[in-house]
């Protein structure tokens, strides 16, 4: 693993456009349970699976037992960040991050001092009125039983991306053309089989495509490097 390291670190030297792309395993480590992953929550007992509750046609049919889903088991907001986003926000004041590209909701990253993150699934920070648009914060959807309203009468929905919804075009594009100019891209946590991220890393160009995951990926082949472990440890090790 040292040599590994040693190469990680090489590259983030030689780099000064990294962009990092992220997935559960970042989150998971801050004991925030992944949802798609064997042992999340796909084995724990509910009426209805995750991907059930967590869809559009379920938040709009089933709208209380949605919430009581999402209050047990979306709503972490006791988490703290761990070291792999505590580093990330540490590059970035550095200049050498330029982006954390992210499939988690959690707002873990912001939480850790990171500015430039692009949440690919939306944050569970953001809600809204889907009759008047109004903004509500977590606490409006936290502090509640049954279903969140809006003084106008409107229902309160998380900004969240659910099964069976479309990614924001707008955060897709930004996170291209990030991709794009990186000369590093970090891939951590993630292995990578979920839609988008497969498909992002092909618009990376440059020669240090770094995987740190503690699976194999179907990409491992076409990286430069790739570490296997917990990518909190990893990314500790890199001294700044
Ligand atoms: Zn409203």
């Amino acid at each position: 693993m040292q040599s590994e390291i040693d190469v990680l670190k090489q590259f983030i030297g030689e780099s000064s456009y990294i962009i990092f792309f992220g997935g559960a395993g970042v989150s998971t480590e801050s004991g925030i349970p992944d949802f798609r992953s064997v042992d999340g929550l796909y084995n724990q007992k509910y009426k209805y699976p995750p991907e059930t509750i967590l869809s559009h046609n379920f938040f709009m049919s089933n709208t209380a037992d949605f919430y009581e889903f999402y209050r047990a088991k979306m709503l972490c907001t006791d988490a703290q960040p761990n070291p792999a986003h505590i580093k990330l926000a540490e590059l970035e004041k550095r200049g050498k991050l330029k982006a954390v590209i992210t499939q988690n909701i959690d707002g873990l990253h912001q939480k850790a001092g990171s500015e430039a993150v692009l949440e690919l699934h939306g944050s569970i920070h953001r809600n809204f009125c889907m009759a008047c648009k109004a903004s509500f914060d977590v606490d409006a959807v936290k502090g509640h039983t049954g279903v969140p309203c809006c003084n106008c009468g409107g229902v309160v929905k998380p900004d969240v991306v659910l099964f069976g919804e479309q990614l924001n075009d707008g955060v897709i594009s930004e996170a291209i053309s990030h991709i794009r100019k990186a000369d590093m891209l970090i891939i951590g946590g993630t292995s990578l089989g979920v839609y988008p991220a497969a498909g992002l890393i092909n618009y990376y160009k440059g020669n240090k495509l770094v995987l740190i995951n503690k699976s194999q990926t179907p990409v491992d082949g076409s990286a430069d490097l790739v570490i296997n472990g917990s990518i909190g440890k990893v990314l500790n090790e890199v001294v700044l």
